[in-house]
């Protein structure tokens, strides 16, 4: 049973929680005739499925896109700039883990990103991984804080778990095989998130 953390701090995961993963990969897969009349909804599960099938495939489509365009500005994720900005006016703030890159290059751009969709007061801090870096032992130094760690990989939301976070499951259209006893909190966007918390206020 989740209980109110003793502080107002949010821990979150930022592509496919807070913006919105891989929008510029899918324009470019679109301008490119790999997804002509798949609609927003489709996108992310095409993607998944095209993962797990053809994952080769999948990495020689993002190493050419890469080279085709900059990734710069990413959209926000569904109704997150509202609920986070919400939720920021009644005192939480929010913890970035995001394995953006540990460059300085990546940090700056990731945090240029953040800001300009979201107001800079609404940050407790933001920590810049590398891309395939465990995000273990950053969540590590919360064990024991029963803070609410929201994410959209789900065996990233498990680690957080088997910390004794109150781990929020961010589904984003993903099938991944789960953990039966592990009562992992599932949302499909920021208002869900929201009521949760609220109820744990009361
Ligand atoms: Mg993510």
């Amino acid at each position: 049973m989740a209980t109110h953390p003793k502080k107002k701090l949010i821990l979150v995961d930022i592509d496919g929680v807070v913006l919105a993963h891989g929008t510029q990969f899918f324009h470019w897969l679109d301008h490119k005739g790999y997804l002509k009349g798949t609609n927003e909804e489709e996108k992310t599960d095409f993607l998944y499925k095209w993962h797990h099938r053809e994952p080769d495939h999948l990495a020689d489509l993002y190493s050419r896109s890469s080279e085709e365009i900059i990734y710069t500005y990413q959209e926000p994720f569904k109704d997150a700039k509202h609920y986070l900005h919400l939720l920021n006016d009644l005192g939480w703030k929010f913890k970035a883990i995001t394995c953006h890159g540990s460059s300085s290059e990546s940090k700056e751009q990731r945090r240029r990103n953040l800001f300009y969709h979201f107001e800079e007061k609404i940050w407790d801090e933001i920590i810049c991984l590398g891309h395939t870096e465990s995000k273990q032992a950053t969540l590590e130094k919360h064990k024991g804080e029963n803070l609410i760690w929201v994410e959209d990989t789900y065996s990233n939301a498990l680690v957080g778990h088997k910390l004794g976070l109150t781990s929020i499951w961010m589904r984003n259209n993903n099938h991944p095989p789960k953990c039966a006893d592990c009562p992992i909190i599932e949302a499909d966007n920021w208002q869900e998130i929201y009521n949760f918390i609220m109820k744990l206020s009361t």
